[in-house]
């Protein structure tokens, strides 16, 4: 576990859930010693997303809550890798770099469904030799027509009675490739008529002349998830095997396997036991690995790790942190009704971390230039500022004051509006942590803009000294000496769609009208400014984060940012904004 993992195991106290009373209760019962086993089963065929964050926490969570009081509890890294054509060695390496991100060592807890074929096949003969499962020989329309519907039953296959001998026998010929795709499959022997689909003689094996990404052209035939999981989770001595709600009429297949297997032998009882939860939804994002791969593969983000995606890779470049998401998942907790979590939740968790942990610096994200015309030239008043408002052991720094400051261009306005206290012509306003100053003018070009303003300061009134609090002024800016700052990339993002439901149907969409998740997205998701920010954030690490006063989180970006020519994004802003559109 990592030092911020640990901080947050100590620091949220555990609320209970329907999966931790039903491992109490096997805890109480022994029912499997002194051990709570789980496991986080990605497929590797893809980058791993917000979901993902939930399931990591609630597996790996479960596993290191349990382990004072069951010393042997783990939680396996298990790489769900038995469809060949998917899967890539890529996803492998960034799934793991995710996992250790949010906290979790799994080194020594990895392991590949691949690493279990042969031991899959194994099983798999067993229930051959059992008259359990048969080879079937029908193409697969036929195997289509003949599966029933949800009110009707299905017809048993003319395959269905072969004999041991020639199952066994086909099944051999089925491995040894004498076979092409399609041509057989290994099916269970269950029943046809029963009202749950999943039991109607399931697939085990289909015949797959295909690369693998680990075990190469050693196989080519390939296991179905419903056999392959169940099994794996037996070989792994997983006790407790938590997955997604809609797996639910799975678990009477997850159990025949896994009790007819034990009847024959293959593995000891007590069995490992399904779980399910709800998957996290949440607005204004789309989790399913096909709408992101879209979302890459089109053009629409900037690759994996652009941090508009609710993948990891791109939360970690956004500046979202691993303890925000451990909030989180606090937060939503773990039910067994699917839910809509709102953004915001997520927004908030982020906000509340980084709130305590990003030290305080100024920026000016939209300068423009202030002239303190009666401020010595040459002159350099130093102004300190604290790193941390809820930290003084964190000191302060030096803000060099000077007579050309960089004032933000939305903190003056020529004829303010009603609740505008900044600045404004004629009036005052303070300089954070430096001088009260009076507007006396501003130029202007051909086109209106304002080009720079003038402003005289009062010496008597500088932060910190005796009596400079005794004249009140209402609006308060920051600001940064143009001599003493430097210039800055800020790429400001936002939520990639603009609908709370991508995708889903909006007021005056016509009854049939299917609406395209893509039409949805936000055009303004990603803006880029030049801004100016104080002199030493150009050598920060990258990955700093950091609270830029009045303005928001926003951390030196993970590849851009380079000593010199400072990159940072926005990660959050201080307030959510979107709750009032
Ligand atoms: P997708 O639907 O995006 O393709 P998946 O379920 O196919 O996701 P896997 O790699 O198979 O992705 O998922 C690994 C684990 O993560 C599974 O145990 C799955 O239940 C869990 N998981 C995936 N998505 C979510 C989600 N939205 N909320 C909670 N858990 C999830
Ligand atoms: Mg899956």
């Amino acid at each position: 576990m990592t030092d911020q993992a640990a901080e947050t195991a100590t620091t949220n106290p555990v609320v209970s859930n329907f999966i931790r009373s039903r491992i109490d209760e096997d805890c109480a019962h022994k029912t499997y010693g002194r051990k709570v086993a789980t496991r986080f089963p990605p497929e590797p065929n893809g980058f791993l997303h917000f979901g993902h964050a939930k399931s990591i926490f609630l597996n790996f969570g479960l596993a290191q809550d349990y382990l004072a009081q069951c010393p042997q509890s783990l939680c396996n890294l298990r790489f769900d890798d038995t469809n060949p054509t998917k899967e890539e060695t890529e996803y492998v390496d960034a799934i793991r770099e995710d996992v250790a991100w949010l906290g979790f060592d799994t080194s020594g807890r990895e392991y590949y469904a691949s690493d279990y074929f042969e031991r899959l096949y194994q099983c798999a003969e067993q229930l051959v030799h059992a008259g359990l499962a048969y080879v079937d020989s029908q193409d697969s329309e036929s195997l289509r027509a003949t599966r029933g519907t949800l009110t009707e039953p299905g017809t048993n296959s003319p395959y269905r009675a072969r004999s041991i001998e020639e199952n066994l026998d086909l099944f051999r010929r089925m491995r040894a490739g004498e076979f092409a795709d399609g041509a057989h499959i290994l099916r269970a022997k269950i029943d046809m008529a029963a009202p749950n689909m999943n039991l109607r003689d399931p697939a085990i094996y289909r015949i797959r002349h295909a690369h693998h990404h680990r075990t190469g052209d050693a196989w080519c035939i390939y296991p179905m998830y419903d056999f392959a999981h169940c099994v794996s989770d037996a070989i792994e001595g997983i006790t407790h095997s938590l997955c997604t709600l809609e797996f639910t009429d799975h678990r009477p297949l997850y159990e025949w396997f896994l009790d007819r297997l034990a009847e024959l032998g293959a593995f000891n009882r007590p069995l490992p036991q399904q779980i399910e939860f709800s998957r996290l939804n949440l607005t204004y994002v789309v989790l399913s690995k096909r709408k992101l791969i879209q979302l890459v593969n089109d053009g629409h983000v900037d690759g994996w790790n652009d941090p508009r995606l609710p993948t990891l890779k791109g939360a970690r470049r956004r500046g979202f942190t691993p303890t925000g998401f451990k909030l989180f998942a606090d937060r939503i907790g773990i039910s067994k009704s699917d839910s809509l979590i709102d953004y915001q939740v997520l927004e908030d968790c982020m906000r509340e971390d980084l709130n305590e942990r990003a030290e305080r610096r100024v920026a000016v994200l939209n300068p423009l230039k202030l002239v303190l015309t009666n401020f010595p030239e040459n002159h350099i008043e130093p102004c300190f500022a604290p790193n941390h408002p809820h930290h003084a052991e964190l000191g302060k720094r030096e803000i060099p004051l000077s007579r050309e400051l960089w004032i933000e261009r939305e903190d003056f306005m020529i004829e303010p509006t009603k609740g505008f206290f900044r600045l404004t012509p004629g009036k005052e306003v303070r300089l954070r942590y430096g001088y009260i100053i009076k507007c006396t003018g501003f130029d202007r070009d051909e086109s209106g803009q304002v080009t720079q303003v003038y402003g005289e300061y009062d010496a008597d009134t500088k932060s910190g000294t005796p009596g400079s609090e005794t004249r009140k002024v209402k609006g308060n800016i920051h600001w940064l000496s143009c001599a003493h700052s430097v210039p800055a990339e800020i790429r400001f993002y936002d939520r990639l769609f603009r609908t709370a439901a991508p995708g889903g149907r909006q007021e005056g969409d016509a009854p049939d009208f299917e609406r395209d998740f893509l039409t949805d997205i936000n055009p303004n998701a990603k803006q880029i400014q030049v801004g100016r920010v104080e002199q030493a954030l150009a050598h920060c690490p990258a990955e700093s984060c950091y609270q830029f006063e009045r303005n928001g989180y926003f951390v030196a970006d993970q590849f851009d940012h380079t000593p010199g020519k400072p990159i940072f994004n926005r990660t959050v802003t201080l307030r959510d904004s979107w709750s009032k559109n």
